[in-house]
């Protein structure tokens, strides 16, 4: 098992009052480092235009890279870029890159990626939802080059839909993407029709939902497909938002709802991927259950394999 961050990312600022705020990081390394004093961190290095080039567009680069700015400037009412957000970003992304080389250098089999922006509404092209760039798609999309890996899975567990990852490995066969979340709710996407080219699972989830619809919709669909898939790699878009304290949704999970389902992932890794799971944090806005819903998530990534 092995961690990752990078001081950048907490310098990324949106703008006082924004939910998607330093503090959120800050509260989920400190939690790991309180919990599992022994784990090693590793610093996440930048990645690099090439790498996230193979999901993102030139233009979108150019606007996250190179706009010069001075002070927080919407991209959308809820996307902002601060004049630290480039190097946040590219921290971010390269988080997963160095997480995917690791667990398939086999110098672990179990990492999480402390990290922020989150990533999973950003498109190939578009900004969007907090998300300057797809971390978890740059991941995929690495290990699927650099390492030649034909199935990749994409697991989302965030209460939001991952609009951005589907997006980009809709017609991929290479990918397959799995995601429960609240509907409705923002980005209004991931409905059970939407199906790429039967690579993509969605179950949306009804407000006040709670733990025993949750647990459901993944015992009995999204987990038996995703063994079916027979992953190579899996990857989680590791959002802590469902959790009943988070001020964004209404799910109503708890901690041990997030435990279960990574227990359940480490199952399925370790009968097909050789243990690989390689998670990434999305969103959770509440400073106590992201706490308490990281520390119960890497408990259980380590507990199978780790
Ligand atoms: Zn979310």
């Amino acid at each position: 098992m092995r961690l990752y961050t990078h001081p950048a990312c907490l310098r990324h600022d949106p703008g006082a009052s924004h939910a998607e705020r330093p503090s959120r990081l800050s509260a989920v390394t400190d939690a790991l480092r309180g919990a599992f004093p022994q784990l090693p961190w590793e610093e996440a290095p930048r990645a690099s235009r090439g790498q996230l080039l193979r999901v993102h567009d030139d233009a979108l680069l150019a606007l996250v890279l190179d706009t010069p700015v001075t002070e927080p400037t919407p991209l959308d009412p809820d996307t902002l870029l601060g004049p630290d957000s480039a190097e946040a970003a590219l921290h971010a992304a390269g988080a997963g890159i160095a997480a995917v080389d690791a667990v398939m250098g086999g110098s672990t089999r179990r990492a999480f990626c402390a990290i922020r922006p989150p990533g999973h509404h950003a498109t190939g092209s578009v900004a969007m939802g907090f998300c300057l760039f797809n971390n978890i798609a740059v991941a995929a999309a690495h290990a699927c080059e650099r390492h030649g890996l034909a199935r990749v899975a994409v697991v989302d567990f965030d209460v939001h839909h991952g609009n951005g990852t589907q997006a980009i490995f809709e017609s991929d066969p290479r990918v397959m993407y799995l995601s429960s979340h609240q509907m409705p709710l923002y980005p209004d996407t991931g409905r059970v029709h939407e199906r790429g080219i039967g690579n993509v699972l969605n179950a949306p989830l009804q407000p006040g939902s709670g733990s025993e619809a949750f647990r459901s919709v993944w015992r009995e669909r999204l987990l038996p497909a995703l063994a079916g898939f027979r992953p190579q790699l899996v990857l989680v878009s590791a959002g802590f938002d469902g959790h009943r304290l988070d001020p964004l949704a209404q799910l109503e999970l708890e901690a041990d709802d997030f435990a279960w389902l990574t227990a359940e992932l480490g199952a399925v890794a370790d009968r097909h991927a050789d243990g690989r799971i390689v998670s990434m944090l999305e969103g959770g806005y509440d400073l106590d259950a992201l706490r308490e819903c990281s520390v119960a998530h890497v408990r259980e990534l380590i507990g199978h394999g780790g």
